[in-house]
C-alpha cells in the first residue's frame, strides 16, 4: 500500500470531506507496515475496499413542530463494514452532521467493533435535527418521521443502530416505538432500549465506565494508581457523566466539566450530588454547563473556554471530534499531564496525537477508550437474541473482560521498542488485522 497515493485518489473523490479523510489517514499511516508485511492484503486490495463505505442512505425527515409548522431535516445511514457482523453503530443527531462526520465515525466503528471481541460491522448515521430547545413531543414527531425511512434499511440481523450525541434513551424509545409498528416484528433491532422492553442493565453508564476501566489499565500499566488522580473530564452528557461517576468512584478527582458555553472549574472535585447535577444539566435541554458555577459554591465557570488549560494529572476528552488540537496539547503537557485517554471519538487533533506521543505520554484512542458502550450494546443483543436479560453484574463483568481484552491487543501491536506503548498504533493495528483477515478469508 502507499499510503500517500491512496489518500491523493481518495481526496479526489470526496473533496472537503475533512474529518473522513483525517480518521483514514490515521489509520492507514499506523498500519501500513503491518500491511506491507501481508501479501494477501495487497493482493485482495484489502485497503482500498476498506476506506469506501459498502453504501450510504441520505432521505429527507419531514415534521411539524409546535407551532404546526412544517420542519425538514436530511437523515443518513452509512453502511461502512460487515465482514465480521451486522452493521452496527450510534445516529447523532447535532446540527453539524453531514456525510464527512458520518463516513468518519462510521470508519472509526469498524475497528472499534473488532476490538470488542464481539461479531459487529461499522455503521453511523443520525441527522443534522438539533434537539436543543426542541419539546418532548417535538422530539418524538422527528424521531417518528426519521424511522418512517431508516427502518426499510435496518434488521435485527442486517444493522442495530444505538444512541450517539443527542440521541438517549428518550429518542431510542421513540424510534423504536416506530420501527416495530412498520416492520412488525420486535427483536431490539436498536440498542440502549429502556430497561421495560428489551434494553440492557449498564447499558447506560457503559461508555463512561468501560473508559474508566481502561484508564485503569493504562495507569497501572505505567506504574500508577487512580486514587488521588486529578482529570479534567469534558463534555456533561452521558458519556462525560458515566466517566465522572466510575472515576469518582475510584477515588479520582474530577475538577471539570464542560459544554458549548465554556468550561466549570470545581477545585474540590465531582461528588454524587454534583453527578447527579449534570444530568439535570442535560435533561433541560438547554446545553450549558454555566449554572454548575452558581449552584456549587467554590466552582469557577470560564465562559467561551476548553478545560485543557487546567493542571491535572489526566485528560478525559468526552465532548466530540477534535475538541483538543495542538494548543490545548501543549497546554497540557506544560501543566504536567501525565496520561489522555479520550472518550469522544477522534476527539483529539492529530497534532495533539502527535505532541503526546512525542512527549511519551500514554495516549489511549476512542476507538479503544470508549469501546465498552458499543460492546454492552453487543451484549445487548445477545442478550435478545436469548430472550432474557443478565444482572448488573454479569454485564460488568462482562464488560470488565471486554476492556482488558482491547487493553492487551493494544499492548500485543502498540510496544515499541523502548517500551513505550503506542495505543494509538496497537489499536489500529488489532481492529484493522481482524476485519482485513476476514475479508481475505471471504473473498472478493
Ligand atoms: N455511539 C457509540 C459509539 O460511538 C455507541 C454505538 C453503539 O452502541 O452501537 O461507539
Amino acid at each position: 500500500m502507499n499510503v500517500n497515493k491512496l489518500m491523493a485518489e481518495l481526496e479526489r473523490r470526496h473533496p472537503g470531506e475533512s474529518e473522513y479523510l483525517q480518521a483514514v489517514r490515521e489509520v492507514l499511516m499506523t498500519v501500513e507496515e503491518t500491511y506491507n508485511q501481508h501479501p494477501e492484503f495487497e493482493a485482495n486490495r484489502i485497503a482500498e475496499r476498506i476506506v469506501e463505505p459498502d453504501r450510504s442512505f441520505t432521505f429527507k425527515v419531514v415534521w411539524v413542530d409546535d407551532r404546526g409548522e412544517v420542519q425538514v431535516n436530511t437523515g443518513y445511514r452509512v453502511q461502512f463494514n460487515n465482514a465480521i457482523g451486522p452493521y452496527k453503530g450510534g445516529l447523532r443527531f447535532h446540527p453539524s452532521v453531514n456525510p464527512s462526520i458520518l463516513k468518519f465515525l462510521g470508519f472509526e466503528q469498524i475497528f472499534k467493533n473488532a476490538l470488542t471481541t464481539l461479531p459487529m460491522g461499522g455503521a453511523k448515521g443520525g441527522s443534522d435535527f438539533n434537539p436543543k430547545g426542541k419539546s418532548d413531543r417535538e422530539v418524538m414527531r422527528f424521531c417518528q418521521a426519521f424511522m418512517t425511512e431508516l427502518w426499510r434499511h435496518i434488521g435485527p440481523e442486517t444493522d442495530v443502530p444505538a444512541g450517539d450525541i443527542g440521541v438517549g434513551g428518550r429518542e431510542i424509545g421513540y424510534l423504536y416505538g416506530m420501527y416495530r409498528k412498520l416492520a412488525r416484528e420486535n427483536t431490539g433491532v436498536l440498542t440502549g432500549k429502556g430497561m421495560t422492553y428489551g434494553g440492557s442493565l449498564i447499558r447506560p453508564e457503559a461508555t463512561g465506565f468501560g473508559a474508566v476501566y481502561f484508564l485503569r489499565q493504562m495507569l497501572e500499566k505505567a506504574g500508577m494508581d487512580i486514587k488521588g488522580q486529578t482529570i479534567a473530564i469534558s463534555g456533561f452528557g452521558n458519556v462525560a457523566w458515566g466517566a465522572a461517576t466510575k472515576a469518582t468512584e475510584l477515588g479520582a478527582k474530577v475538577v471539570t466539566i464542560s459544554g458549548p458555553d465554556g468550561y466549570v472549574y470545581d477545585p474540590a472535585g465531582l461528588d454524587k450530588e454534583k453527578i447527579a447535577y449534570m444530568l439535570e444539566l442535560r435533561a433541560s435541554n438547554n446545553d450549558v454547563v454555566a449554572p454548575y458555577a452558581d449552584k456549587f459554591p467554590g466552582a469557577q465557570f470560564f465562559p467561551g473556554r476548553k478545560p485543557w488549560e487546567v493542571k491535572v494529572d489526566i485528560a478525559m476528552p468526552c465532548a466530540t471530534q477534535n475538541e483538543l488540537d495542538g494548543e490545548d496539547a501543549k497546554k497540557l503537557l506544560a501543566n504536567g499531564v501525565k496520561i489522555v485517554a479520550e472518550v469522544s471519538n477522534m476527539g483529539c487533533r492529530p497534532e495533539a496525537i502527535d505532541a503526546f506521543i512525542a512527549a511519551k505520554i500514554p495516549y489511549g484512542p476512542g476507538k479503544a477508550v470508549n469501546a465498552g458502550g458499543v460492546a454492552t450494546s453487543g451484549l445487548e443483543m445477545t442478550q435478545n437474541a436469548q430472550k432474557l436479560n443478565w444482572t448488573a453484574e454479569e454485564v460488568d463483568a462482562k464488560l470488565h473482560q471486554i476492556m482488558s481484552s482491547i487493553h492487551h491487543a493494544c499492548l500485543e501491536y502498540g510496544t515499541e521498542k523502548d517500551g513505550y506503548i503506542n495505543y494509538m498504533k496497537g489499536a489500529n493495528i488489532a481492529g484493522f488485522m481482524k476485519v482485513a483477515k476476514s475479508m481475505v478469508e471471504q473473498g472478493i
